[in-house]
């Protein structure tokens, strides 16, 4: 392993303290502004702003000026506060190359202090084709309260609850070891995405297991919705391990028949094209009413008989809630008109690996330019505490956490729908008096904000483009001075 998260330090406490506490901010404030942080961080007289610089500088964070002098966030920082919660955790304790990119992720190898190797995914949600992104982003305009933090995280979470759910029902997945905000930590699969694979030596047993996986699926009462040569990795003894969970639907979902059939459509069309399978076809596949006499041996939806509640049941247990799914799904499904997983966009073509990977890298720039032009927004995390104050010290947790519910009562908070939407939790809690006592105090910071002396960083213009390769230098450029 080259890199060690042990450079980690080269930010000091304050440093994380600072960025902490802007993350807290983000609970409901799109860009926090610089005095809520300051408030929430606590530090010595001036010295959050010296932290503040010392973040923008290494892109951990990013300026915005243009309603007040506020920060965000930036997905770099993101992967910062998330790194370090999982190596204080002793879950892994250097981080080393990149295993690879996802449209909607980055894959990276990590040491544990054993020297066993781990795969860590980082969740990029907004790093769809341009396109998705636009679409995603007018409908972000209609639901403010959704952010590409926040939807990360859902996801990291979601696959994680998946992935531990499938392992324990015997589906071969990597071993979900740990989760943390956007980031989840699982067992390295050997062996490479099927997408590369150009001969096999039992085509049929392979197809045959791919499938069976997807009937035993639905039989668990899930659909992938994202399977395809890209999502599959296979070794070379030709054991095969299923990836990337983020968009799984219950067969309960109103699109599921559709999903399925995709999902089985995936892998009879790969296999045809890349191995020249020939496969007896019923034509009218679509429709399950004839399962019997379907001599094509094409899995139907409706012969199978499913099973139900294992989302609920066995999802909660990870901490995925009904309203996590609901949430994700509302926005996955309602924006695409297909579910997040792109990555079957590239299969189409029957272009071999390198192309599709190279098409995939230019389109990530362009992608991760307009996710980041979107901000990433508020982070909504107000149920969620443990994995923000977990990289604290002990002594820390209380006040910052202390700090951080003075800061939400007077906070800067200047959009007013976004109140609503997004702390509706918190405010419920509270009684009518209080609700208008920090709606007073609230106006009144709007305008000591707007009125208010700009602070010293605001006078700089610091722009992060936050493209996706300049992203991905920078990770590996932070990692390797660790
Ligand atoms: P995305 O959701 O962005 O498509 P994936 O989970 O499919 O991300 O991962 C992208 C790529 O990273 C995969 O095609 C694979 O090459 C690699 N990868 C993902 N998970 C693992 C793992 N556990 N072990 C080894 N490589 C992995
Ligand atoms: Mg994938």
């Amino acid at each position: 392993m080259k890199l060690d998260v042990d450079v980690l330090r080269y930010l000091s406490k304050d440093d994380f303290r600072v960025l902490t506490a802007v993350e807290m901010g983000m609970r409901n404030h799109e860009i926090v502004p610089a005095e809520l942080v300051d408030r929430i961080a606590s530090l010595k007289h001036g010295g959050t702003y010296k932290v503040l610089k010392n973040l923008l500088r290494h892109k951990l964070l990013h300026h915005d000026s243009s309603k007040y002098d506020g920060f965000r966030l930036t997905y770099l920082g993101y992967d910062f506060l998330a790194i370090k919660t999982l190596v204080k955790r002793g879950v892994f304790m250097a981080v080393g190359r990149q295993l690879g990119v996802g449209k909607e992720s980055d894959i990276f190898e990590v040491a544990c202090e054993d020297g066993t190797v781990l795969a860590m995914k980082l969740h990029r949600l907004g790093r769809t084709s341009f396109r998705a992104v636009k679409s995603k982003r007018d409908y972000l305009r209609h639901r403010s309260s959704y952010n590409w933090l926040y939807l990360s995280r859902l996801a990291a979470l979601k696959e994680f609850a998946f992935m531990k759910a499938l392992e324990e029902h015997g589906f071969p997945v990597p071993s979900a070891v740990d989760c943390n905000r956007h980031c989840v930590i699982m067992s390295l699969v050997q062996g490479y995405p099927l997408v590369q694979v150009k001969e096999l030596q039992n085509p049929e047993t392979v197809f045959n297991t791919i499938l069976g996986i997807v009937v035993r699926l639905a039989e668990h009462g899930l659909i992938h919705c994202d399977f395809n040569e890209f999502n599959i990795m296979i070794d070379d003894d030709e054991k095969i391990t299923m990836i990337d969970f983020p968009q799984m639907v219950s067969v309960s979902h109103q699109n599921a028949q559709m999903y399925f059939d995709r999902d089985v459509e995936c892998i009879f069309k790969f296999f045809r094209k890349r191995f020249n399978m020939s496969f007896q076809e019923n034509t009218d596949d679509a429709d399950g009413s004839d399962i019997e006499a379907d001599e094509s041996n094409r899995p139907t939806f409706s012969s199978i008989s499913k099973a139900s509640g294992f989302l609920d049941k066995e999802l909660a247990a990870s901490g995925f809630t009904r309203k996590d799914q609901d949430d994700i799904e509302k926005f996955i499904g309602d924006v695409t008109g297909k579910v997040i997983g792109s990555d079957d966009e590239g299969t189409d073509d029957g272009n071999d690996t390198g192309s599709d990977d190279e098409g995939a890298d230019n389109e990530h720039d362009s992608e991760s330019k307009e996710a980041d032009d979107i901000g990433v927004g508020s982070l909504r995390l107000v149920d969620k505490d443990e994995s923000t104050l977990k990289c604290n010290e002990e002594d820390e947790k209380v006040q910052i956490q202390q700090n951080c519910e003075i800061g939400q009562e007077s906070g800067l908070q200047t959009q007013e729908e976004s109140v609503e939407e997004e702390d509706n939790d918190t405010l419920n809690e509270h009684d009518a008096e209080l609700t208008k006592r920090i709606e007073k105090q609230r106006r009144r910071a709007v305008a000591a904000a707007r009125g208010g002396r700009k602070s010293l960083s605001s006078r700089n213009s610091y722009k992060d483009k936050g493209g996706k390769s300049s992203h991905n230098s920078k990770i590996q450029k932070q990692l390797s001075n660790w």
